[in-house]
C-alpha cells in the first residue's frame, strides 16, 4: 500500500518498525526468556500460579529472566482494580519478576512499557510496516456485515469468521479505500492472510511435539477502533521486541498457534518455541472438569491466601502436579527443596492435572513441620494480620505464651507434629490455651459420668504439677490399674466385664478436662504452658 495511504490509516507520526528493533538490544544468545502476560479481567486464578511457576522456574534454573506483561488491551473485559490485585497476589505467593510492573503505576526493565496499552506506538509500527507490505488492511466492515456473515456461514454449516469470498475488503482498490476515508467510514485494520485451510501443517509444541493443524486463513483483527491491538498482534509484537524464547501459557491458545506462527513468519520475526499447558481440573460428582472461574471458589488464589495455606506448600503442590517426574524428585529430597527441582518441559503434564485437596493438606501439613515455632509464629502472625487481626492482637500481646504453644511436639523433637495445615485452623486447634474460649462437654467423655467423677477425683489428689514428665504416664497408669481400668483393649476384650475401660480412656477423660477435646499435643506439656493454676482449676472443674 501506498505510504500517504498508509499514513492517513494510521497518522503521519508512527515510526519504522526498525527503531524498536534498535531500542530494544537483542537479548544474550542462549538465554531463556519467558513471561507471565494476565489479562486484567477477574481475580488471578490458582492456575496461574501454577503456569507462572512454571516459566519462572525454566527461565531462573538456566539463568534467564521472567517477565510480567499486562494484556490491558481489551477495555471491554477489563475490571477495575484487577491489575493491582494480580501483582499484589504474585507478591504474596513470593513470586517476583525480572522485569516488569511492580504495582499498577510503576515497573522495571529495559524492554517496557510492560503494560500493552501503554505500547500503543510500538503496535502502530508493526501495523504500519504489515500494512505497506500489503499484509494487512483497512476494512469497513459494519457490525451489521459482519453479523450478516456469521449467519450465513451458520446456516451454510461453514467455518464462522473473515476469509475467503467473506473478506470483501481484503483487495479492496486503493482509491475505493480513499473514497470510503474521503466520507470518513470507521475502519479497523485486519491482517491479510496467506494460509489455506485445506493445507495441514505440523506446529511444535514443548510438551505435545508436533501437532498437526490446517493453515490460517482468516484475516483477523490487528488494530481495533479503539487504536489498541488484539492479543493476537500484540503477542507477536511484544514477545518479538520483549526477546521472550519460550511462551509457556495456556492450552486454550493452542488453536492460535497456526495464526501466531504465521504472523511471525509473515512480518520476519523468529517465532519463540510455544508450550501449551492443560488446565487444572477437579472432579465434580464424579466426573471431571476444568476449575471454573465462576464456579468454583478454590480457582481463586484468595481462596488459599485466605485460609491460610502456606504457599510454599502451594506451590510445591502444584509443581508436583505439573510435572510428572516431580514426585520422583520429592522422594529423595526435602519438601521445601522445589528450587532444586529442575524442571524439564517435555515432561510436563499434558492432561489436566486433578486439584486434589487431600494431598495438598497433606503437603501443607508436611510443610508446616519443617518450621520451628518461631517461624511458625511468623507466618501465622502474617496470615492473621490480613485475615484475622483480633487473633493477631492476641499473638502479639502474648507472642511468649504462643510460641510455647507452637513448640508443643516441634521445637528439638524428632517426629514433629503435623497436626497444622492451614493457618486459619491453628487458632481453633489452640483455642483451649486461651481461658475464654476453653470449654467441655462430659457427653465426649468415653466412660461413663460416675466413673469419670470417680478417676478425677482420685487424680486430682495424685496431681502434681512440678513432677518430670517421665513421671506423669506412669502415675496415670497406676491409677488406672488401681481403680479397675484395663491396660489395653486386648486385656479389656477378653474380659470385659471385669473392667471399667482401658488406661486409655483414663487419659482421655484427663484430656478432655484439660483441653475440652479427646485428642491433643503431649498433655504433660500442655499442662506446664497452662501452668498450675489453670491446670489444677479445669482438673476441679464441675462435672
Ligand atoms: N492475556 C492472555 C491470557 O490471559 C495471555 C496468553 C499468553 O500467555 O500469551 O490468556
Amino acid at each position: 500500500m501506498k505510504k500517504e495511504l498508509v499514513e492517513r490509516l494510521i497518522g503521519k507520526d508512527v515510526k519504522d518498525i526498525s527503531f524498536w528493533a534498535k531500542k530494544f538490544p537483542k537479548r544474550p544468545d542462549g538465554m531463556i526468556v519467558t513471561r507471565f502476560a494476565p489479562s486484567p479481567t477477574g481475580f488471578l486464578h490458582i492456575g496461574a500460579i501454577s503456569t507462572c511457576q512454571i516459566n519462572e522456574k525454566l527461565a531462573h534454573q538456566s539463568g534467564g529472566k521472567i517477565l510480567l506483561r499486562i494484556e490491558d488491551t481489551d477495555t471491554k473485559r477489563e475490571v477495575e482494580g484487577t491489575t493491582s490485585l494480580i501483582i499484589e497476589a504474585f507478591k504474596k505467593f513470593n513470586m517476583f519478576f525480572d522485569e516488569g510492573p511492580i504495582s499498577d503505576t510503576e515497573e522495571t526493565g529495559e524492554y517496557g512499557p510492560y503494560f500493552q496499552s501503554q505500547r500503543k506506538d510500538i503496535y502502530l509500527s508493526g501495523v504500519k510496516y504489515l500494512l505497506e507490505q500489503d499484509w494487512a488492511y483497512p476494512c469497513f466492515s459494519t457490525e451489521e456485515e459482519l453479523d450478516a456473515i456469521r449467519k450465513e456461514q451458520t446456516v451454510l454449516k461453514f467455518r464462522t469468521g473473515y476469509y475467503g469470498k467473506w473478506a470483501k475488503y481484503r483487495n479492496f482498490p486503493e482509491e475505493m479505500v480513499e473514497k470510503y476515508l474521503d466520507e470518513g467510514r470507521p475502519y479497523i485494520i485486519r491482517f491479510k492472510s496467506n494460509g489455506d485451510w485445506n493445507n495441514k501443517r505440523y506446529f511444535d509444541d514443548g510438551i505435545r511435539g508436533k501437532v498437526s493443524m490446517p493453515e490460517n486463513d482468516i484475516d483477523i483483527v490487528i488494530l481495533k477502533s479503539d487504536g489498541l491491538p488484539t492479543y493476537h498482534f500484540a503477542h507477536v509484537i511484544d514477545d518479538h521486541f520483549m526477546g521472550t524464547t519460550h511462551v509457556i501459557r495456556s492450552d486454550e491458545w493452542l488453536a492460535s498457534l497456526p495464526l501466531h506462527v504465521q504472523m511471525f513468519e509473515t512480518i520476519g520475526f523468529e517465532a519463540p518455541k510455544y508450550v501449551h499447558l492443560s488446565p487444572i481440573q477437579k472432579l465434580d460428582d464424579g466426573n471431571r472438569r476444568k476449575l471454573s472461574k465462576r464456579k468454583d471458589p478454590e480457582a481463586n488464589v484468595e481462596f488459599y491466601l485466605q485460609e491460610g495455606y502456606p504457599v510454599e506448600a502451594v506451590k510445591e503442590y502444584l509443581m508436583n502436579i505439573a510435572n510428572s517426574d516431580f514426585e520422583e524428585f520429592r522422594k529423595a529430597n526435602p519438601i521445601n527443596a522445589v528450587e532444586k527441582f529442575e524442571l524439564k518441559i517435555d515432561k510436563l503434564n499434558n492432561s489436566g492435572a486433578l486439584l486434589d485437596f487431600l494431598k495438598l493438606d497433606s503437603v501443607a501439613k508436611e510443610y508446616i513441620s519443617t518450621l520451628s515455632s518461631s517461624e511458625l509464629y511468623d507466618k501465622l502472625l502474617n496470615w492473621a494480620k490480613e485475615y484475622d487481626t483480633a487473633f493477631a492482637e492476641v499473638m502479639k500481646n502474648e507472642e511468649a505464651y504462643l510460641k510455647s504453644i507452637l513448640a508443643i511436639e516441634r521445637d528439638g523433637v524428632e517426629k514433629v507434629r503435623k497436626d497444622f495445615y492451614i493457618y486459619s485452623k491453628i487458632k481453633d486447634e489452640v483455642s483451649y490455651f486461651f481461658k475464654d474460649k476453653f470449654s467441655f462437654d462430659v457427653k465426649d467423655f468415653p466412660v461413663s459420668l460416675e466413673n469419670a467423677r470417680e478417676l478425677v477425683e482420685a487424680y486430682k489428689n495424685l496431681y502434681v504439677h512440678e513432677d518430670v514428665k517421665e513421671n506423669w504416664f506412669p502415675k496415670v497408669k497406676d491409677l488406672a490399674e488401681k481403680l479397675g481400668y484395663a491396660k489395653n483393649p486386648k486385656e479389656l476384650a477378653k474380659t470385659p466385664e471385669a473392667y471399667k475401660g482401658t488406661v486409655a480412656d483414663v487419659a482421655c477423660v484427663i484430656r478432655i478436662l484439660i483441653t475440652g477435646r479427646a485428642q491433643s499435643p503431649d498433655l504433660y506439656t500442655v499442662m506446664q504452658i497452662l501452668g498450675k493454676e489453670e491446670t489444677l482449676k479445669r482438673l476441679n472443674a464441675k462435672i
